[in-house]
């Protein structure tokens, strides 16, 4: 790898022969992806743990990350939270028994090699395995980073089976990271998408504008533009990772008309506090970035390290609402081992319940009463009208038919 160039006061970096161009350009960013111990030391002073972790991480993960991502770097501190997303540690050769490959059990809900079709109305197209970060708590190590893409003929074979699959009213592209296609690539695959008739939102899952902000061009948001319909979900775990690149891409998208939410991962001893996720989610908000999950981490191999407790999340959570805009408030929700899906984890306000009255609890701790209606019947009669004609709006036969 070519030494870098000072072009921001974050890293001490090796000052030589790469350009501010080279520098901005994503695909130079691809191509020095950091892989090894010696890559890795151009930009921090790694300890002995991160070390052994590198070493041992042979057999395990794949290691990799951009150069961008690890000029964010504390060269001094192995606690800093790009670091542990980044660096393996030797504890991800601990296995537990709880610790599963395939944790959401999305293997088992896999109707063609592409899709992961769990709920009624969505599913995930599986377009690519690359990743411009291997972040040390994927939950889709096994498939990513790998030597089986996705190929060609799979995808397409995945956009079939969304074609005459009707229910299916919201794509979700993952991988790996779709925006590491090409953008002739991705504009492809969003025309065959938005052709389906039924498919009504297309939404893509992605890191890129965390780890390779460079990426997120005008020619890639005027084509994403065009599918709208089309949504990015992105995953930012800290604020450190919050640069003016950073910003710069998540505005830009915005600014072309594209949505931007992010589904963040609670991290032990990386963003684990009340504190740093407060931050967090007001500086998302500050860049017109939604924040949209807050993930209970899951059950893959080598993250229990990584892993918060239940009551924890909870905690943070309670920590959060009522202080700050709700727009900053992300659901907490933990996906079920086994493939059972998301389900909202608490805190839970609700004391108790009556016929009469509901006892909740405020954000302060304060006890208040809801008295019920006394009402409880909820029809509304203009739905005969209004949805005339229409099925009863209700999937959950057509997922059971399925054995989805
Ligand atoms: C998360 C997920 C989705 C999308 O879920 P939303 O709650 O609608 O964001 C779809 N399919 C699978 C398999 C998922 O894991
Ligand atoms: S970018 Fe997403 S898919 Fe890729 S390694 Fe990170 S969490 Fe996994």
């Amino acid at each position: 790898m070519p030494s870098l160039p000072v072009l921001t006061d974050r890293a001490p970096l090796a000052r030589g022969d790469v350009s501010a161009h080279e520098w901005n350009d994503w695909r130079w960013q691809l191509r020095n992806m950091l892989k090894s111990a010696a890559d890795l030391e151009r930009f921090v002073r790694l300890s002995r743990r991160e070390r052994d972790g590198l070493a041992a991480s042979a057999g395990m993960f794949r290691v990799g990350l951009t150069p961008y991502y690890a000029s964010l770097m504390d060269r001094d501190q192995p606690s800093c939270p790009i670091r542990m997303q980044a660096i393996p540690s030797p504890r991800e050769l601990e296995v537990t028994d709880a610790e599963l490959r395939d944790p959401l059990g999305e293997d088992t809900h896999s109707p063609v090699p592409a899709v992961f079709h769990k709920y009624p109305d969505r599913c995930l197209l599986l377009a690519v395995d690359r990743c411009a970060i291997y972040c040390r708590h994927c939950n889709r190590r096994r498939l990513v980073g790998g030597d089986d893409p996705t190929t060609r003929a799979e995808l397409d074979e995945g956009i079939d089976y969304i074609a005459r699959t009707r229910r299916i009213r919201d794509v979700l592209i993952s991988g790996g990271d779709p925006l590491l296609l090409s953008t002739r690539k991705l504009d492809s695959i969003l025309g065959k998408l938005s052709a389906i008739d039924h498919v009504e939102i297309v939404r893509v899952g992605t890191r890129v504008p965390v780890v390779l902000p460079q990426r997120i061009d005008d020619e890639l948001c005027r084509v994403l533009r065009a599918h709208q319909p089309f949504y990015v979900n992105t995953h930012f775990n800290h604020p450190k990772e919050i640069t003016p690149e950073a910003r710069e891409a998540c505005e830009r998208l915005v600014d072309h008309g594209v949505p931007v939410g992010n589904q963040a991962v609670l991290l032990r001893g990386v963003n684990s506090s009340v504190r740093c996720m407060r931050r967090l989610m007001r500086e998302l908000l500050k860049m017109r970035v939604r924040p949209y999950y807050l993930f209970q981490g899951d059950t893959v191999v080598g993250t229990d390290h990584l892993r918060t407790p239940v009551a924890e999340a909870e905690r943070i959570l309670a920590g959060m609402r009522g202080w700050m805009s709700g727009m900053a408030i992300p659901h907490l929700v933990l996906d079920a081992p086994g493939g059972g899906g998301k389900i909202p984890i608490g805190p839970d306000y609700v004391v108790s319940r009556s016929p009469t009255e509901v006892t909740l609890e405020n954000y302060r701790g304060h006890i208040v009463t809801y008295p019920e209606p006394r009402e409880r019947d909820c029809t509304v009669p203009y739905d005969e009208i209004y949805f005339a004609g229409e099925p009863e709006d209700d999937d959950r036969e057509g997922s059971a038919e399925a054995g989805l």
